[in-house]
């Protein structure tokens, strides 16, 4: 940083003040979280300084060998992680692995399915201000609206009445199990590819604690930047037999040249992904969902789906006299960082929303454990019931600050 300081102190202004927010609050967003300093230096070093279009061994650039050596060592340990034949760990971002997909697999007017929006699927799953809702026609299956859960009665029902191309499982905002083998049986009924946007789990899935896409789908994508703990950016996991078209859709469909500093900060992530203590923090990011999730419940407030299986929580505050939108800025003032989010049959517009999405992941990297939940979860209620108290917000904030000082960004 010393340097950055010298050379432009208003960049380096807005870096400190960002890790101090992050230092000082508690980050509750669930597609957040923190990185080692060994994946964060590898972004900072000089392997940005390469261009490397095409892939190793064969790329259209001189110089390529050391920067190959990276891009190898993240393509194996991904495969390894994940027992996939194929990976290609150049999207830019999931969207654009999602993206690449798409390209090779479909034709402008083919049909997708892919979970609602507002239910909690992703923008890249056909939503209309989107391309895969721009170029595509779409169907969407939801949740149950007693339970929270998908039916997949009705998603094979609607794959069977719209007969799409392609069926899109995975979410951003679903807390419970996906049952990946079903979504394939439904997919081979109607002859479609699966494609398993495992973007949010991708880390509870590499650490074995939840069903594996990667044996069902056609097509498995991620972000690496969630759950799985590396650098923001994307991957794709396949089979051989569309390595051509799948390589050829990042690189030159869509993309440029390869990112060869995140890639080298995927391979770290990657490598800390393999090591055993990785299992035992994925389950700690479950159990504290589980004891924020419980706790929310007892004081009354609404679990969509009544629980979780992740480490998300989308609580409906339908009963509570608080919208998303108040409830996001009422935390936030009193140091917890969450986002307002939809709940399934929402009423309100996506600017207001009915709900907040909580995450578990970056406080269980910071090293909190489910013991410091009951703290947490007190400070959440007593923020959301005093939501339009200045004073009491401001006073939960500091005690937060002294909390959250005891413990480093990235603890393990
Ligand atoms: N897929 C899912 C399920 C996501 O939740 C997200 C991001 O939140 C993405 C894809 C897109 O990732 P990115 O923001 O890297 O484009």
């Amino acid at each position: 940083m010393d340097e950055i300081r010298r050379v432009d102190p208003e960049i380096a202004r807005s870096i400190d003040l960002e890790e101090k927010r992050q230092l000082n609050k508690l980050e509750l967003i669930a597609s957040e979280n923190f990185t080692s300093l060994a994946v964060r230096q590898a972004m900072g070093t000089v392997l940005t300084h390469k261009y490397a279009e095409g892939y190793p061994g064969k790329r259209y650039y001189g110089g390529c060998e050391y920067v190959d050596m990276a891009e190898d060592l993240a393509r194996d340990r991904a495969r390894e992680l994940f027992e996939a034949e194929y990976v290609n760990v150049q999207p830019h971002s999931g969207s654009q692995a999602n993206m690449g997909v798409f390209f090779g697999m479909l034709k402008p007017g083919d049909t997708i399915m892919g979970m609602d929006l507002s239910h909690g699927g992703h923008l890249t799953h056909g939503c209309p201000a989107n391309f895969s809702g721009k170029l595509y026609q779409t169907v969407f299956y939801g949740v149950e609206k007693e339970t929270g859960y998908i039916n997949y009665e009705q998603v094979e029902e609607l794959a069977l009445k719209h007969r799409p191309s392609m069926i899109i499982a995975g979410a951003s905002a679903y807390p419970r199990e996906i049952d990946f083998k079903r979504f394939r049986e439904i997919a081979d009924k109607v002859d479609a590819k699966l494609t398993v946007d495992m973007a949010h789990i991708a880390g509870i899935i590499a650490a074995g604690l939840h069903q594996s896409p990667v044996p069902h789908a056609h097509f498995t994508t991620t972000t690496t930047h969630k759950t799985l703990r590396g650098p923001r950016g994307g991957m794709i996991l396949s089979r051989d037999e569309y390595a051509r078209t799948l390589n050829s859709q990042i690189f030159p469909g869509i993309q440029g040249g390869p990112l060869m500093h995140v890639i080298a900060a995927k391979a770290i992530a990657f490598k800390e992904a393999l090591a055993p203590e990785f299992k035992t923090y994925q389950q700690l990011v479950i159990d504290n969902a589980r004891t924020m999730g419980r706790l929310l419940t007892d004081a009354g407030f609404t679990l969509v789906s009544r629980g979780t299986d992740n480490h998300i929580l989308l609580v409906d505050l339908t009963n509570k006299d608080i919208t998303g939108k108040d409830a996001e800025i009422a935390l936030d003032t009193a140091g917890m960082t969450v986002n307002k989010n939809t709940v399934p049959f929402e009423t309100r517009s996506p600017f207001v929303t009915s709900g907040i999405r909580i995450g578990s992941s970056a406080l269980t990297t910071r090293g909190m454990r489910p013991e410091h939940m009951d703290q947490v979860v007190n400070w959440m209620i007593a923020a959301l019931e005093n939501a339009s108290n200045q004073e009491r917000l401001n006073q939960i904030s500091k005690e937060v600050e002294k909390f959250a000082g005891d413990f480093p960004l990235f603890a393990w």
